[in-house]
């Protein structure tokens, strides 16, 4: 259920081939996915794909293979589904029918799992726990990455399906030895003959039980290499077809999922669907980012589904910041809980009727999070505050847009990379959050308070207009002291009760809670303590106030979007060919669990930096006028419901 969490396993890896600019990135994209069981062998061909189009979709991720085969196989090994009527060929035929309506097929494999069959004819093939015993979930048998069903069977099995199908692309689920099986049971480190011999030739020593950094690269280098053997593979039988998948350097479409699951701790993520295509689009720009909205609660009730108004939110994310509009559902498309598919057919019929607007986007932002592959507090922290502040903004994982794109800002979630030293220098502006100390000189670490309970002193209230009515911001976990003079300094923790008692021993001290100058012929904030993490948890206001200031404080020539909007407005600011589009996604109908239809807005102002002549809001069908005021062009939205789209030309 945490599919983001791969964007941090593959970090680093090295590009495997150049970005192919194949049908996935000239073609508006709306994907949808039926999930099939192999019970649904035996669905109707025509009405799977008469139901596919009449909901609008224009690609359907379809069951292929691995666990169980939907067409007649010839591979020994590879099952083909018990269900399978004789003589038929349930993917062929949909494959057939839906290329005739104009509806691409991406296949989906699992080669994570298959029968005893194999396992008793080739026990080495297979993931082996401390002990030697294989793991068994409901009866089909672990595989290992690094044993003969991935690295030899899988080839014959996709070459066979390749050679057979004119498939779109191809999907692998649960690529990678997992962690834990769908129970959510640890599965330790496979402790096969295979995995043994290749970690002892690498790093000289045997395999640990538990995951280390070792282990961690070993296994990423088992995933990569498996991955471009694949990638190979389709593109010397099917150059036309793409690899989906999440290792984002070697597939083509870059996949990730917005899911819920009942034990995940709360809160809830809202921009769940924006973070996860923000980061792949403006990391790989070259790539499309599916990033499917499930469709149900977690894996034990995958036939109940979330809220409506969820659907709705993660659909509109999608395609706001350059993605494909994907659902997913289990089974086929005649559903026992109706809800979701009843939420996104209004959005998918709206999608294709406005479909030229759905391709080509990219990132028109000037201001750059990085993230770094994590996907923790500290970034949720400072990406709501970003979208709250309607800063347009990218995520990006890496540095590989340095020298390609400006940046007005980066704003970096955790210790600098290196790299960014020289982007200041040459005039750069960063804020720096988080007690890590960058790799560069912003002062003499002095010492790190672990995990401290105090208050920072807002000593200049000029530099931090939102803070007027207060003098202090409070802080709790990790705080590096370094040398230097602040506008914001450190109270270290003093007596908090009883009542009469409370604070009545604080001392002020000089030590900086921020650390803001000029570096080479750039600028940088540095707040040395976990500030997007406190945000993402409390949502103070004068954390919000800190932020909102230093960004404003660091913007060379202003914001480039400004606006009335409510906060739970999030707006999104793309280009696309000769025009720019500005997304409006209302986020008012989100409370804690609970998604209910957005509250209606009236009367948004809206200036975008640039030269523009007219703005068009294409749900409520309207021309707006068009005030240009200095370098920025104005106009104003009369009303926003979920979702509006305006186009500046
Ligand atoms: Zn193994």
């Amino acid at each position: 259920m945490r599919a983001t969490i791969f964007f941090a396993f593959f970090i680093g890896m090295t590009a495997a081939s150049a970005a192919r600019q194949g049908w996935w990135m000239r073609e508006p994209i709306r994907w949808v996915q039926t999930n099939l069981r192999e019970t649904d062998a035996a669905l109707e061909p025509g009405r799977l794909v008469s139901q596919v189009a009449a909901f609008d979709a224009n690609v359907l991720l379809m069951a292929m293979g691995g666990i169980s085969a939907f067409y007649p196989t010839r591979v020994k090994f590879h099952h083909q589904s018990q269900y399978l009527p004789k003589g038929r060929d349930p993917f062929g035929e949909v494959l057939r029918l839906a290329h005739a309506r104009g509806i691409r097929v991406v296949g989906r494999f699992d080669l994570s799992k298959t029968h005893k069959e194999a396992f008793d004819a080739h026990p080495e093939w297979f993931f082996r726990q401390a002990g030697g015993r294989p793991v068994v979930y409901n009866g089909l048998y672990q595989t290992c990455l690094n044993g003969g069903y991935y690295r030899e069977k899988s080839i014959e099995i996709l070459t066979e399906a390749l050679e057979r199908y004119d498939v779109d692309g191809l999907f692998f689920n649960m690529f990678s030895n997992p962690a834990s099986d769908y129970s959510g049971n640890p599965l330790g480190i496979c402790q096969c003959d295979n995995c043994k011999r290749l970690f002892r030739s690498r790093f000289g020593r045997e395999l640990p039980l538990s995951p280390d950094a070792d282990y961690r690269a070993f296994l990423r280098e088992s995933a990569r290499s498996m991955s471009e053997t694949i990638a190979r593979l389709i593109r010397s039988k099917r150059p036309n077809a793409a690899l989906v998948g999440t290792s984002p350097d070697i597939t083509d479409m870059v996949f990730s999922e917005s899911n819920t699951a009942v034990r995940r701790p709360l809160p809830l993520w809202p921009y769940a669907s924006s973070d996860n295509v923000s980061r792949a689009r403006n990391t790989y720009p070259h790539k499309m980012a599916i990033n499917q909205c499930m469709s149900f609660i977690d894996f034990p009730w995958r036939f109940a589904t979330v809220p409506q108004e969820e659907i709705r939110i993660r659909l509109w994310q999608n395609v706001a910041h350059g993605g494909a509009a994907a659902l997913n559902m289990h089974g086929t498309m005649e559903q026992e809980d109706r809800m979701a598919l009843e939420a996104a057919r209004p959005v998918y019929r709206w999608l294709k009727e406005h479909q030229e607007y759905y391709a080509g986007q990219s990132s028109a932002a000037r201001v750059l999070l990085f993230a770094g592959g994590r996907d923790d507090a500290a970034v949720r922290g400072l990406f709501r505050l970003l979208a709250e502040e309607h800063i347009p903004f990218g995520t990006v994982d890496n540095l590989d847009w340095l020298g390609k794109r400006d940046a007005d800002l980066v704003i970096v979630a955790g210790p600098a990379p290196r790299e960014l030293d020289r982007f200041i220098q040459d005039g750069g502006r960063v804020l720096l959050t988080g007690p890590g100390a960058p790799p560069f000189d912003l002062g003499k670490p002095v010492k790190l308070w672990k995990d401290v309970q105090g208050y920072f002193r807002i000593r200049d209230h000029a530099l931090f207009p939102s803070l007027r009515s207060t003098n202090l911001a409070f802080m709790y976990g990790d705080y590096l002291e370094v040398e230097g003079r602040s506008p914001v300094t450190f109270i270290p923790p003093s007596m908090f009760g009883p009542p009469e008692l409370v604070h009545v021993d604080w001392k002020d001290t000089d030590a900086p809670g921020l650390i803001l100058r000029n570096y080479g012929r750039g600028r940088v904030a540095w707040l040395p303590w976990e500030i997007g993490k406190l945000y993402y948890l409390h949502s103070s206001q004068a954390h919000a106030g800190l932020l909102r200031d230093l960004v404003d404080h660091l913007l060379p020539d202003g914001r480039q979007l400004k606006t009335s909007a409510h906060p739970l407005v999030e707006i999104v600011l793309m280009r696309q060919g000769d025009r720019h589009l500005v997304h409006f996604v209302n986020l008012s109908g989100h409370s804690q669990t609970a998604y209910f239809d957005a509250v209606p807005m009236r009367q948004i102002r809206v200036q975008v930096a640039g030269r523009f002549r007219s703005a068009r809001a294409l749900r409520s069908g309207s021309s707006l006028p068009v005030s240009q005021t200095g370098p920025y062009a104005g106009f104003t939205l009369p009303e926003l419901g979920g979702y509006e789209l305006v186009e500046l030309r």
